[in-house]
Formats: C-alpha cells, structure tokens, sequence
C-alpha cells in the first residue's frame, strides 16, 4: 500500500502559514498584499480558474479584484491596462489569465507584466531566474509539486527524477526545480518522441506524469517503491455521475498504487497545491523577499 500524499491537506497548510504571515504584515501596519487577476473573454473554465483564486486570496487576507474585459479587446488596450497596473504601486502581484483570444498575441502580453509583479513566473526574466537557480517567484504547479515532496520528506538528493511532459508550465521548469542545489535530484525529461519510455520511466524514484491523457502510466513503467507524482487531470465518460463524466490523471492508479511508495491521488493531489503557491508568490510580491 503506497502512502497517499494529500495535496488538500498540504495546501491547506501552506495557505495557513500565508494567512499568518498577512495577519502578522497587517498587525505591523503594512496594507494587505493586492493582486490584480484579468480575465479577458467568457471562458466558462478560466472564469472558474478565476474565481478559485479570488476566493482562495480572500481567505488568507490577499485583496484580490478581477478586472473583466470583453473577448474584442485589443492586444494594445490590453498591453496599456498591464501598464497601468505595472505602474501603481498599490499592485503587488499580476496574473493575466490563459488562454487569451486568438487575436492576442499572450506573449507580448507576459512580456509587458513587470517582473517584480509576475506571480505567475511565465515572465522570460522570471524563468532564466529559475534556470540559472536564482530565488524568486516560483512557477506554480511545480513548486506545488517540490512543496508536496518536501513536506511527505520524500528524499529528492540523488534521486532519479523522470518526468513525462516537456510544456513550459509543468515539465521544463520542474526539471529545473528538481535540478535546483537544495533538491539535488538527477533529472530526466521524457516526450511524445521519446524513445522506450516505458523503460526510462521504470529508472525513475521519482516519477511525474504530466502529459494530458488518462492512464497514461501503467505499473510495467513503474519501478517497485516509486514515488508517482500524477499531474494530469483528465475528463473520462462516467454515466453513473450526475455531470455525465469524472476527472482522472495521467496514472492508472489503481495499478500503480500497490507498487508506488507514495503517490497523489487526482482529484485532490497536485490540484490544491497550484493555487497555495500563487498565493505564497503574491505575499512574496508584496514583501519584495
Ligand atoms: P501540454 O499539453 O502543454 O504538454 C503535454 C506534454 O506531454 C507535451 O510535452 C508532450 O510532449 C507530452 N506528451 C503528450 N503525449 C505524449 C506521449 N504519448 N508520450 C510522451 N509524452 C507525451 O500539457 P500541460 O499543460 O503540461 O498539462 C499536462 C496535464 O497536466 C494536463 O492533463 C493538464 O490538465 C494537467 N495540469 C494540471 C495542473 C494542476 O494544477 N494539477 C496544472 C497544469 C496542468
């Protein structure tokens, strides 16, 4: 039986321990942190996102407005208004939710958001920061990943790091987590033009499955006493619930489970650490740390 490690339960911890840092800026006389969320369009999805973070910010005292714009908007009135929150200093953390519409270019947009307020980490100085080892804001679903891990006291020194997915939001900058001195694991990134997955997966003490496809890893890729980090969060066809589907991850659980010495279950495992760093990353925006 493999230890189940509860992303709801560590999320919650990290989002205490942001609660009590705010409360104690506050008692200091500071005002509270203040994020800025913009969201363009009508996305039922990143409206959802969207709200999740309004409300997670609020219960641990970040002040937090979501700044709704119409899907015509153009990519330079919306370049002007990531200026103007840029340029106020009662902002201290900006996030621009993704996607945006076709006719904006999302990279010009990350650009423009001023590096001291990207508390997403997609900004290109925030990632060469990440790259080269340097402290700052951290990218959120694999810091949640590192934070998972270091709280379970699952050994990264040395350990065999594969990783199964290269996107620029989970693979790359994990890898470069997992690299980081302090982790010190030896790391290895699998792809769609991997060859012998299967076999690199199976060297794996550490294996991330972030790819996007519903039981994706099964136990022959699954070395005995892993531990399985599963990051994928897929929709299959369930008609014995009411919604007509339910969520499942990249990893074949119930076959993995009696092998793995750890694993995250989905829902309920890397999920709730995403949120938990975007709010340690607008307390960090606001401290100048
Ligand atoms: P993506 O689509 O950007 O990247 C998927 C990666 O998987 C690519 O690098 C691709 O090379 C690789 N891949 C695809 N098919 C493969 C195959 N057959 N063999 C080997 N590699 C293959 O995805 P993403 O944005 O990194 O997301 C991956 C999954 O994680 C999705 O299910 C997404 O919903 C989920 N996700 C969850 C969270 C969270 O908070 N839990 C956050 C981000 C993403």
């Amino acid at each position: 039986m493999a230890q189940l490690i509860d992303g709801k339960a560590i999320s919650a911890q990290v989002r205490n321990e942001v609660k009590q840092a705010v409360a104690e800026r506050i008692a200091a006389g500071h005002r509270p942190p203040y994020l800025a969320v913009v969201l363009v369009g009508d996305d039922p999805a990143s409206a959802s996102y969207v709200r999740g973070k309004a409300k997670a910010s609020a219960e641990v005292g970040i002040q937090s407005d979501t700044l709704t714009y119409d899907a015509s908007i153009s990519e330079q009135e919306l370049l002007d208004i990531v200026q103007r929150l840029n340029d106020d200093e009662g902002v201290d953390g900006i996030l621009v939710q993704l996607p945006l519409p076709d006719h904006i270019d999302d990279r010009k947009v990350i650009h423009a958001i001023d590096p001291a307020k990207d508390v997403d980490c997609f900004h290109p100085e925030s990632v060469g920061n990440l790259v080269i080892g340097l402290d700052g804001f951290q990218p959120a679903t694999p810091a949640g990943i590192v934070e998972m891990l270091q709280r379970t006291e699952i050994q990264t020194s040395g350990a065999q790091c594969v990783i199964i997915g290269r996107s620029n939001i989970v693979g790359k900058p994990l890898a470069n987590l997992m690299l980081k001195k302090g982790l010190d694991s030896t790391v290895t990134v699998c792809h769609s033009r991997t060859k012998d997955l299967p076999a690199i997966a199976r060297q794996a003490d550490i294996l991330v499955a972030a790819i996007g496809r519903a039981n994706f890893v099964t136990a022959d890729m699954v070395k005995p006493g892993a531990v399985v980090i599963d990051v994928g969060i897929n929709r299959v066809d369930d008609d014995s619930r009411e919604r007509g589907y339910r969520l499942v991850g990249d990893v074949d659980f119930e076959a993995v489970e009696p092998i793995a010495s750890a694993i995250t279950p989905v829902p309920g495992g890397v999920g709730p650490m995403t949120i938990a760093v975007l709010l340690q990353n607008t307390l960090r925006a606001a401290t100048g740390a």
